[in-house]
């Protein structure tokens, strides 16, 4: 089986490069690679030349807040490259598995929702991304679409490496607490993508629409308190006294695009059609501390 993953050095990416290795034979392609969503044409001509079984999108404009002020290229890598993606898989008979987000919510109520409640994004991202899953849902190509939430990996910055820094440096330090969901490692993500994309190919009839996120909930002070505590109980140096971590609501922090308060999603369709468990975040939070502090 021939595999291409896009994307292939972002958090998710990077761990997808080690999970899908053993599923055949991978082929990435970065943006310099001819992988570039920017030009959706001829990444459908790479595509083509290529003939992938299957292709793994892990590519994306994430970065939110920009995405505000620059809304036309925000669409062109979550809704006209994928869609243009899904064109090809189509005419190739080729699957598709990419990825999307709580952000396709508005966030409100403290339900976890399912794969179909009601979407109404807040901000640029978070539209462009939902319009990126309805053109691949309309595109008829063989699909799974894993909507995941807070994506965090070892490598290159991330939250708990700035709370360990600010936690080292400060006396005091504000974090929002009424944000809830599941921090997700890429590394568990990228495992089961690839247990789900065996079962898929098994069995067609998986194909669709899942959730897929880490077990539990917090929010970014619950989690801020749970690395700043793991590293202070391992001598780490931290300066922040425990009741100097002060939660704060999204309101006193205002960001160019609105967040949803409430991303939890529930993900017992994925769990149950893959026979897949789900384990609790703290646990790849603890391997990844473990990992950035060594
Ligand atoms: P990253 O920001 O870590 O990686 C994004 C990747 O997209 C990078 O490899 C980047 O390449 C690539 N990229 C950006 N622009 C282009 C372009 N023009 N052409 C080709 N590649 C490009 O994201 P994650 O790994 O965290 O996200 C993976 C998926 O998960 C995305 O679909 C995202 O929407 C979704 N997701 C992420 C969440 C999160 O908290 N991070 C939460 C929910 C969903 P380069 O390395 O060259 O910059």
């Amino acid at each position: 089986m021939k595999i291409l993953l896009l994307g292939p050095n972002g958090q998710l990416g990077w761990e997808l490069q080690r999970a899908l290795a053993p599923l055949g034979e991978l082929h990435c392609r970065d943006r310099h690679q001819g992988g570039d969503l920017a030009d959706p044409q001829a990444l459908a001509t790479m595509v083509r030349a290529l003939r992938p079984d299957l292709i793994v999108n892990a590519a994306a404009h994430t970065a939110v807040d920009k995405a505000e002020s620059e809304p036309a290229l925000a669409e062109c890598l979550n809704t006209t490259a994928p869609a243009a993606l899904a064109l090809v898989a189509a005419e190739l008979g080729a699957g598709l598995l990419h990825f999307s987000t709580d952000y396709v919510f508005d966030g409100s109520g403290d339900q976890a929702r399912d794969e179909l409640a009601p979407t109404g994004p807040l901000s640029v991202y978070g539209r462009t991304k939902l319009a990126g899953e309805q053109a691949i849902a309309a595109s008829g190509c063989r699909h799974l679409i894993f909507r995941t939430s807070w994506v965090y990996a070892a490598r290159g910055g991330n939250f708990a490496r700035t709370m360990l820094r600010l936690a080292a440096e400060r006396d005091r330090l504000t974090v929002i607490n009424d944000q809830i969901g599941a921090p997700t490692g890429a590394d568990l993500l990228a495992d089961v993508s690839a247990h789900a994309l065996r079962r898929w190919l098994a069995q067609p009839e998986l194909g669709g629409l899942y959730h897929v996120c880490a077990s539990g909930l917090t929010s970014w002070h619950g989690y801020a308190s749970h690395v700043i505590e793991w590293a202070r109980e391992r001598g780490q140096p931290i300066k922040l006294a425990p009741d100097q971590l002060l939660p704060i609501p999204t309101s006193a922090y205002p960001t160019p695009a609105a967040r949803p308060l409430n991303s939890r999603l529930d993900t017992q369709r994925f769990q149950q059609a893959f026979g897949l468990r789900l384990p609790d975040w703290q646990g790849g939070v603890n391997r990844m501390l473990a990992e950035i502090l060594g």
